[in-house]
């Protein structure tokens, strides 16, 4: 059984506290390897190499530090297959979708690579007689993050490529489900010259997070994962003083309007909903068609799309549409939820309950799941399923479509499907959901915008990569300084105006 690391200080280190969880081989079901979880005292060791080490990283030039960003690019498009390989492996997720998780903690990486740009401050000459005032960004110190299971790759370097851009020492906390990829990315970072104890990656569960929120050290937290937990993780963190930023679960609707081209909405549909097994915070898993005969349309077009998906391992080939979920308990979680919706009377369109596969029985594959008729009351509505099941709620105006989207508690994605440019426009400006979709169904921004939902979807004021993270990963220093004049005439005892 391989026993997997922690990587402190530049080494990869075996887990001292004699606790582990397994990391499982989704599509067969078996353990393929053991992962350390750490207590406080590995966390500790990892805070105080980062906290030496980060002082002499600030200090090197940011075009400098970029390079080195330059360069661990280079190895990632060098590594890409192995990364996606072992990323698809732990993960369960489609060898495509495995590249398209690295490219998009890549793009983030490239647009670090303006750290010089980013990193200029701002300057006013003269602000009085001889004197000038100049806001500089300096790096928090110590940083740390935690992330989830569903992008292995692309969350933590959503994290990471800013924060060592930056002039921070990192300390990653990835989910103990799929920690591989993490712990290869820190070494790439080392092979493309990163010093030791900037990038560190500390395994673990509750108690090393704990550790992270409670140092007195560590000055920030990003954390990506689920809203019960990012709820707690920003009451803690803030609590402690530290910078904060957590980003939770979604319930993210398509609204589909009766003149939207349906062929285009069912196929984007089929994506959003289906991709990944429903594991993306911006899946979409709910479609709100507006009009019955739009819906009944919609629904025919639909059955067929999802009974012709392809589920199977990532070996399978390139063209698989999802592989399996994450674990048993996910598999379980999701059938659990599916009865809920039976009971509570939605209408199961397309049942994926029996769902099995030849020689892969153990594996932890589901079916695809379209309920139609879903009202608000019910659990498979109001719950984040993060499974292949796509809940049809069927509005009769666009008001109350766009008013399901509003009462949701979560406000992550939404999207819009329709050919008038009026109703996008203001579907655009007033719904409360951080990002939206017009035509598009899953509407990730790109690494040079930023990335963040509204209500219960993140917590904290500035959002992920783009310019909000070199706000995130830097605080502002302002001076105010007078040349030549000094104070030669005598201290002053009253506020000087600026004149
Ligand atoms: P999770 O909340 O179970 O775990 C996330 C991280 O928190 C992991 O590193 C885990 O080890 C840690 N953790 C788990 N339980 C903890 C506890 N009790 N105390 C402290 N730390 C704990 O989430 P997950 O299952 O890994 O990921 C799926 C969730 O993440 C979904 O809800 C999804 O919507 C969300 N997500 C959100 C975004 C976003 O940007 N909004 C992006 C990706 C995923």
């Amino acid at each position: 059984m391989q026993e997997l690391t922690h990587f402190i200080n530049g080494e990869h280190v075996k887990g001292t506290s004699g606790r582990f969880a397994d990391v499982m081989n989704p599509a067969t079901g078996e353990v393929q390897a053991k992962v350390p979880l750490a207590n406080k005292a590995e966390m500790d060791a990892a805070v105080a190499a980062a906290q030496a080490a980060q002082p002499a990283w600030a200090a090197v030039n940011p075009q400098r530090r970029a390079r080195v960003l330059m360069k661990f690019v280079d190895l990632l498009h060098r590594d890409m297959d192995k990364l996606a390989e072992a990323l698809s492996r732990e993960h369960g997720k489609t060898f495509p979708d495995a590249k398209g998780d690295i490219q998009r903690g890549l793009e983030v990486a490239e647009y670090c690579i303006a750290a010089p740009q980013m990193l200029k401050g701002e300057y006013t000459d003269a602000a009085g007689p001889g004197i000038d005032i100049y806001s500089m960004r300096q790096p928090l110190g110590v940083t740390a993050g935690i992330t989830p299971f569903n992008f292995p790759a692309m969350i933590p370097m959503w994290m990471f490529a800013p924060a060592i851009a930056c002039g921070n020492a990192f300390i990653l906390k990835p989910s103990e489900r799929d920690p591989s990829v993490p712990l290869m990315l820190a070494g790439l970072l080392e092979e493309a010259g990163l010093p030791k104890g900037i990038i560190q990656v500390v395994n673990g569960d509750k108690e090393a997070v704990d550790a992270i929120l409670y140092d007195p050290i560590i000055q920030s937290v990003g954390f990506v994962g689920s809203t019960p937990i990012a709820e707690y993780i920003y009451g803690t963190g803030c609590a402690q003083g530290k910078r904060v930023q957590c980003f939770g679960g979604a319930k993210n609707h398509m609204i589909i309007m009766p003149d939207a081209d349906l062929d285009q909405a069912a196929d984007a549909l089929v994506g959003a909903g289906y991709g990944a097994a429903g594991e993306r915070c911006m899946a979409i898993s709910v479609a709100v068609p507006v009009g019955e005969e739009t819906a009944d349309k919609l629904r025919d077009k639909l059955i067929p799309r999802i009974e012709k998906l392809k589920i199977a391992p990532y070996t399978a080939g390139v063209d698989v549409d999802y592989g399996p979920v994450v674990t048993a308990a996910a598999k379980e979680n999701i059938l659990r939820l599916v009865q809920t919706g039976v009971d509570q009377g939605a209408d199961l369109v397309v049942d994926g309950r029996d769902f099995s596969l030849q020689g892969y029985e153990d594996g932890f594959f589901v079916g695809p799941h379209l309920f139609d008729r879903v009202t608000k009351d019910m659990d498979i509505y109001k719950t984040e399923i993060f499974g292949p099941v796509l809940s049809m709620v069927r509005a009769q105006s666009y008001e109350e479509a766009l008013g399901l989207a509003m009462d949701h508690e979560y406000g992550n994605g939404t999207a819009i499907y329709t050919r008038d440019g009026d109703t996008a426009r203001d579907f655009a400006n007033r719904i409360n959901v951080g990002m939206v979709g017009v035509n598009v169904p899953i509407p990730v921004p790109l690494a040079y915008h930023t990335f963040g939902g509204w209500k219960k979807s993140a917590f904290g004021d500035l959002n992920q990569h783009g310019p909000d993270s070199f706000k995130f990963y830097t605080r502002t220093k302002t001076v105010t300084s007078r040349w030549p004049s000094g104070i030669k005439e005598g201290g002053e005892f009253h506020f000087k105006q600026m004149d």
